[in-house]
């Protein structure tokens, strides 16, 4: 299964320019108060794709952007880059990246980023080199490549502080549309519907 194998943040709140590796198997964040812990989470899913600010604990898309003594920064801009050895995501790199930025003036922009191999003559010998690629796309081609490995801003792969108390509360039939969508069985019943009304 693809995973998350580092998370790059410029100008993301209280993130100047970070760049965090995460080791395979379980990871836990730690840190005192007001380090960073629950940044970094809204971060994620903030290029999941978050429609609300106020999921990101801020009033405006643009307030996420660093603001330091007295003075905001002109962009913010959070890359995920995932191992797609498996190719479970529609792009052929063994890593993809995609990333979200937004602008002072509210506008956001999302990015794909892939390795592609080009030959270079060096000293006369021809040699494979993997070079960096990056385009602007739409929203609803990130969300249909996060959707291949089952990711969704507005899922159940992320559990935020509150949500667990909201499932406790839902009734069965509503659980089980949870339990439907974490399996991956919704996707299918919902093609299912569609493929009918064809
Ligand atoms: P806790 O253990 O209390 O949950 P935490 O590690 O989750 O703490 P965060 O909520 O991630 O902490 O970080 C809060 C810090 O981020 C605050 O100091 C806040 O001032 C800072 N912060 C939030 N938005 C911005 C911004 N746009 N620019 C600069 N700093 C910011
Ligand atoms: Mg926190």
């Amino acid at each position: 299964m693809a995973s998350l194998s580092e998370i790059h943040m410029k100008n993301f709140k209280s993130f100047k320019n970070s760049k965090l590796k995460i080791p395979d198997g379980f990871t836990a964040i730690l840190g005192p108060n007001g380090s960073g812990k629950s940044n970094t989470i809204d971060g994620i899913c903030f290029v999941l794709g978050k429609t609300s600010a106020k999921s990101l604990r801020a009033g405006k898309f643009n307030q996420l952007i660093t603001y330091h003594n007295g003075k905001r920064e002109n962009f913010a801009e959070v890359t995920l880059i995932f191992d797609n050895k498996d190719r479970k995501m529609p792009v052929d790199s063994d890593k993809v990246g995609i990333s979200r930025k937004v602008k002072i003036n509210g506008d956001n922009n999302y990015y794909l980023i892939w390795n592609e191999e080009k030959e270079v003559k060096e000293n006369g010998e021809i040699k494979t080199v993997k070079e960096e690629k990056r385009k602007k796309v739409k929203k609803s081609e990130i969300l249909d490549v996060i959707g291949k490995i089952s990711l969704s801003a507005d899922g159940f792969n992320i559990i935020l502080q509150g949500d667990l108390i909201k499932i406790i509360d839902t009734t069965p039939n509503e659980r089980r549309k949870i339990i439907d969508e974490i399996s991956g069985v919704a996707e299918f019943d919902e093609k299912g519907e569609k493929a009918k009304k064809e």
